[in-house]
């Protein structure tokens, strides 16, 4: 194992890989990543992988945008397919504000060259004949985006940094960080790292492992519900897979899943887990699924899709899934702690993990934050943000679910 190292990337979810990848392609090969169980353990293995380009944040557009190009990479380098799939989104406009809204985001997306189209209600339904475009007021079409195969994309991009001089060391949790003489000392269960730079991606678990150097970070892990339907027979007889769906009004997104669909819900009253600890001995689990608590967003789905009513469950997962006070991940340095950098708190990492190790290797390799995505830098919530707040915030971030910011 590579004991001294000019960067340790810690946890070895679609964000740690991402991240070795993209080092390596800046030249940064003298690395080790370090996984304390296999690849994709964290909550990467269940993700459903949506990988939009649309949020309500037009100034991470290219970080979603880039995890595509990132993941398409490494899977040209690697050989490993990342399974795109190149399915389109629609997100549905359930109010004349939010179609407005939608439309003062155009320019963004024509500037990073991103196909990006109003469309009318007609259009939604030509596009995606099970939604029931009553009510609604038209969509974003993003064409050109869709959803990859989690665990592909992280062995992918594993294999291309590895291909490039990166080393992997998996059962391997690393159980202490300390600084020494300006570099980062690592304990870990197969023997001491040194490494000038320590890149945490460790998800809602980087909290605790930074909390014995004074750091509070606002990182906490909400319940998250996903569906995944038995076959319907008009998606059986398509022979092209529908776009994904989003919408605010039902506080879901829905996609193609085979010939069934697969929903994943943001709750109006969400529930946190482990918010005493993560349960040392966590591993690839699921949470318990309470299916009552959906109903209500159940319901609104089967009035936007029927087929969704006469469709049965096959599968419902309810996992943990990494929240910080805004939504957005936590990237870049830690103030007061040279060489020590946060990829963690992200809740679309299979959607912008590419992208911001991206935008994290060329800071890293060029000293310099790339311009315009202060939203995302590490230091944004301070130290001293209280445990009560940044729940309260969490709550009501993860609440609003696909419900714009009026102004972002
Ligand atoms: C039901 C559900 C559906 C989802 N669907 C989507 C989706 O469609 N699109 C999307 O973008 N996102 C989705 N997500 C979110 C997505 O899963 C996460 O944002 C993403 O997987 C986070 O990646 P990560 O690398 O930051 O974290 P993780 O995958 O959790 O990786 C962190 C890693 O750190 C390791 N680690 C922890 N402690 C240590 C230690 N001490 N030493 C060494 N290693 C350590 C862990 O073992 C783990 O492997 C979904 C989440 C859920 C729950």
């Amino acid at each position: 194992m590579k004991t001294d190292v000019q960067v340790a990337v810690i946890g070895g979810g679609i964000v740690g890989a991402s991240v070795l990848y993209c080092l390596a392609k800046s030249g940064w090969t003298d690395t080790v990543l370090l996984e304390r169980r296999g690849l994709t353990s964290g909550s990467t293995w269940h993700a459903a992988g949506n990988t939009t380009y649309f949020g309500p944040y037009p100034k991470m557009t290219e970080l979603f945008a880039g995890s595509i190009r990132t993941y398409l990479e490494a899977e040209e380098e690697s050989g490993q397919s990342v399974g795109f799939h190149r399915t389109g989104s629609l997100r549905l406009a359930a109010t004349e504000r939010e179609l407005a809204l939608f439309r003062s985001y155009a320019p963004r997306y024509a500037e990073l060259g991103i196909p990006f189209h109003i469309r009318t209600p007609e259009e939604v339904a030509a596009l995606h004949p099970l939604i029931r475009t009553d009510g609604i007021f038209g969509a974003v079409h993003t064409p050109t985006d869709g959803h990859v195969d989690p665990s592909g994309a992280t062995r992918a991009l594993a294999i291309a940094a590895r291909n490039r001089g990166a080393a992997i060391e998996q059962q391997c949790s690393v159980t202490a960080i300390t600084p020494e003489q300006g570099r980062w000392i690592l304990e870990t269960a197969k023997g001491r790292v040194s490494a000038r730079h320590v890149v945490v991606a460790t998800s809602f678990w980087a909290r605790e492992m930074l909390a014995p150097l004074g750091l509070h970070l606002p990182l906490y892990p909400t319940q998250h519900h996903e569906i995944i339907t038995e076959a319907i027979p008009a998606i059986a007889a398509r022979d092209t897979e529908l776009p994904a769906m989003r919408d605010s009004h039902v506080s879901c997104n829905v996609r193609q899943e085979r010939d069934g669909l697969l929903i994943g819900i943001y709750e109006t009253e969400p529930e946190f887990w482990a918010l005493d600890g993560i349960p040392p001995d966590f591993k690839e689990e699921l949470l318990p699924p309470d299916i009552d608590r959906l109903m209500p967003h159940l319901e609104l789905l089967m009035a936007r899709m029927p087929a969704f009513a006469e469709a049965g469950i096959k599968v419902s997962n309810n996992g943990p899934l990494c929240f910080t006070p805004d939504g957005l991940p936590m990237l870049g340095p830690v103030p007061d702690h040279d060489g020590l950098w946060l990829a963690s708190g992200f809740n679309v990492g299979i959607g912008t993990g590419g992208g911001s190790a991206a935008f994290l290797a060329e800071w890293m390799t060029g000293g310099h934050p790339p311009p315009n995505l202060e939203v995302v830098h590490a230091d944004r919530f301070g130290n001293d943000l209280t445990k009560d707040i940044a729940l309260a915030r969490i709550r009501d971030v993860y609440a609003r679910g696909y419900q714009l910011p009026d102004t972002i």
